[in-house]
């Protein structure tokens, strides 16, 4: 089974990514976890996507499809995956289609957990991410037992620095331009589904696999 996760930043594409890929033993595959792991360990890929990423802009098409095609070629991906925060772009799409195609396969669903720009900007500044593990907390909505310590890992949890009010604003815009056009995209290949993101987390989750069941 092969998903794709849709949304704005913050529609929580990850928290639920993570939920279908612990019940249906999918991997998550993030772009987002990729190049923060990347930064984190100072690589020139880090290097060069921190510079988009820290400006709320996407990271350029050629160096993020390279990553992702290597990433899902890899053996735990043979029987599907979740992506999480790709595509991104119409392009990124395009490529994904072709490779997919090109192997006789293609895209189970694209899901869009659909969450209004008003409530984005909450959701963002309380967010805290592991970036050992990649967890993802928040601060009302999903606590950690210790304030500030991953349950996961016990790693120390950052505010990411393009989680702040200016930098989501960006975010979002970037969102509108580039990002939304995929709906109709997946719509005319028939395999989009809509999912309300705004009710509890769990409740996104419950819908999400009524869907794939
Ligand atoms: P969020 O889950 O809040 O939307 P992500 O972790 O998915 O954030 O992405 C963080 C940043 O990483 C994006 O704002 C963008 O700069 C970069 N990025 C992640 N995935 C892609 C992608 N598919 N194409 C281009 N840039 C990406
Ligand atoms: P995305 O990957 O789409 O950027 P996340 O999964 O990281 O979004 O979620 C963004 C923030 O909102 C996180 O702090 C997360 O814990 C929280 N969150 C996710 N889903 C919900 C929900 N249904 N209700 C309230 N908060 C949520
Ligand atoms: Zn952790």
């Amino acid at each position: 089974m092969k998903i794709i996760m849709l949304g704005a930043p913050g529609a929580g594409k990850g928290t639920q990514a993570k939920m279908i890929s612990e019940k249906y033993g999918l991997p998550h595959v993030s772009t987002g976890d990729i190049f923060r792991a990347n930064i984190k360990n100072g690589t020139e890929l880090g290097k060069e996507a921190k510079k988009y990423m820290d400006a709320g802009q996407l990271v350029p098409d050629e160096l993020t499809v390279k990553i992702l095609l290597d990433r899902v070629a890899q053996d735990d991906c043979k029987n599907g995956y979740v992506l999480d925060g790709f595509p991104r772009t119409i392009p990124q799409a395009e490529v994904l289609d072709k490779a997919l195609t090109e192997l006789g396969d293609k895209v189970d669903y694209a899901i869009n957990v659909d969450v209004p720009d008003e409530n984005i900007i909450n959701r963002m500044s309380g967010r805290r991410a592991c970036v050992t593990c990649g967890a993802t907390y928040h601060v009302v909505y999903a606590p950690t037992k210790v304030e500030g310590i991953c349950d996961k890992c016990g790693s120390e949890l950052i505010l990411r620095d393009d989680d702040k009010p200016e930098t989501v604003k960006n975010r979002l815009e970037v969102y509108h331009k580039q990002t939304q056009p995929l709906i109709e995209y997946y719509d005319k290949k028939g395999v989009l589904k809509e999912v309300d993101g705004t009710v509890d987390m769990n409740e996104v989750f419950n819908s999400i696999v009524s869907i794939l069941a």
